[in-house]
């Protein structure tokens, strides 16, 4: 199964989405123990506070790129999420300018609409769906960074890898991503 944008892609990119939609997990080695760093997010999300949401993020992104051996990244955590084009801005990831830049990855922990705070899956999920983009190109070496099956799959792998089984629904962005990738 292909997603309808496929078919707007040109020959080299349908090979790049080929090539990410054979991938349907990341295997994250020595798990278990994020498990304990990923429930701290939680009540601390809860509690609106930023500054210590976005360390913990901070510290689930650089675990994550520390087992897998893969460039570290940055991780913000902005307050409220702002309007993009096709609704809610979610979470963005920005490929450095050069090579030795750092990668950035921005989550918003507030809504547009309400400004509550999002739930804590979503908020994981988020983060973990602009860590996969990264991994797309630092892991799996892809020359761009698309929204196929499988990214959607890898993302799934690893929110049960550090959250447990019951994985919430995957939000789906049908476009692919360039150098910037903004997610809603
Ligand atoms: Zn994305």
């Amino acid at each position: 199964m292909v997603f309808a944008y496929y078919h707007r892609l040109n020959k080299h990119q349908q090979r790049i989405y080929q090539q990410s939609d054979a991938v349907a997990s990341i295997s994250l080695p020595d798990a278990g123990p994020l498990h304990n760093l990923t429930q701290q997010l939680s009540p601390v999300l809860a509690q609106g506070k930023r500054p210590a949401v976005e360390q913990l993020a901070q510290q689930l992104a650089t675990e994550i790129t520390t087992r897998l051996g893969v460039a570290p990244l940055r991780v913000k955590v902005l307050t409220v999420r702002p309007n993009w084009e096709t609704g809610e801005l979610h979470g963005e990831y920005s490929r450095p300018a050069t090579r030795r830049g750092t990668s950035v990855i921005s989550v918003w922990m507030r809504t547009a609409a309400r400004g509550q705070v999002v739930a804590f899956r979503t908020f994981l999920r988020t983060l973990l769906h602009e860590i996969c983009h990264h991994l797309d190109y630092e892991l799996l070496k892809l020359a761009d960074s698309l929204h196929t099956e499988g990214f959607y799959k890898r993302e799934s792998s690893l929110l049960r890898q550090l959250a447990g089984a019951h994985a919430a629904p995957t939000r789906r962005t049908a476009t692919g991503p360039k150098i910037k990738a903004r997610d809603n």
